[in-house]
């Protein structure tokens, strides 16, 4: 079985612990986790620097976009939490840090901080895409509404991804383009939130591709958006695009949640 199971251009969905590398460390809710590449094939001995490149770039993208990755712990002889034999599935864990430092070989490895990921688990039907056992199905309209009852969580589907994608990872705000070691980071904030009471659809027309500090300040509804998409509470326009339709009755939802917060009389 293969160490980190992904690619270089997506979140490593699945990691196997299996004791192959001696910096690997097991707190059982804690993993510091060693990437991959740099052995010898035949010897397994480290013989030269870790990239940031396949599985070790999949799990930047998962740290970078927030996203959980499944941890399979095999038999590992040196670990309490591992099993005797054989593998077994240990849950969803979240990435929390990610950096390269020089091992025991005196080669640079990356390592990576993962935290079990309870919320995660509680709410994995919200994982359809990373989910190996399940058909990935269309990933838009279908996700059940309580998945998102935890506000503001940052969680990757395939619209977030899309809304994303169409603006470059651009804030519609104010069009900085956050750049990390993984690439772009930007996050899908929902006009009519979702779940209960405002019910709102997760569809493209009802997101936005925001900066974080544009998505709390949106949540916190210290600015709208005018129907010619002008910004209320704040100067400037939505950055639009050709691609990305925006939804006339959520933009009206959100600016009448605004106005009920700012005590603004609508006439
Ligand atoms: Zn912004």
């Amino acid at each position: 079985m293969a160490g980190i199971w992904g690619s270089k251009k997506e979140p490593a969905r699945s990691i196997v612990l299996s004791g192959g590398y001696e910096d690997d460390v097991d707190y059982g809710e804690e993993i510091i986790y060693t990437g991959q590449g740099g052995q010898d094939p035949r010897t397994k001995r480290q013989v030269k620097d870790q990239e940031l490149t396949k599985g070790n770039m999949g799990l930047a993208l998962s740290w970078t976009h927030g996203l959980p990755v499944r941890v399979i712990r095999g038999a590992d002889h040196r670990s309490p939490h591992s099993p005797t034999a054989g593998y077994r599935y240990s849950g969803l864990f979240k990435v929390v840090k990610a950096w390269r430092k020089k091992g025991r070989a005196g080669f640079l490895m990356w390592h990576f901080k993962m935290l079990k990921d309870e919320a995660a688990d509680d709410y994995s039907v919200d994982l359809g895409f990373y989910d190996i056992n399940e058909s990935p199905g269309g990933g838009t309209g279908a996700v059940p509404r309580r998945t998102y009852t935890i506000t503001r969580v940052v969680r990757d589907n395939a619209l977030t991804r899309r809304v994303k994608a169409i603006h470059n990872f651009t804030c519609q705000v104010c069009g900085v383009r956050l750049v990390g070691i993984a690439g772009a980071y930007a996050e899908g904030a929902h006009i009519r939130p979702l779940g209960r009471p405002h019910h709102g659809w997760d569809e493209l027309q009802n997101l936005l591709c925001l900066c974080p500090n544009h998505h709390v300040l949106f949540d916190l509804s210290a600015f709208t958006i005018a129907p010619d998409y002008s910004l209320i509470g704040l100067p400037g326009k939505l950055r639009t695009h050709p691609a990305h339709p925006i939804g006339q009755d959520y933009l009206a939802y959100n600016r009448e949640q605004y106005l009920n917060a700012h005590h603004v009389s609508v006439s």
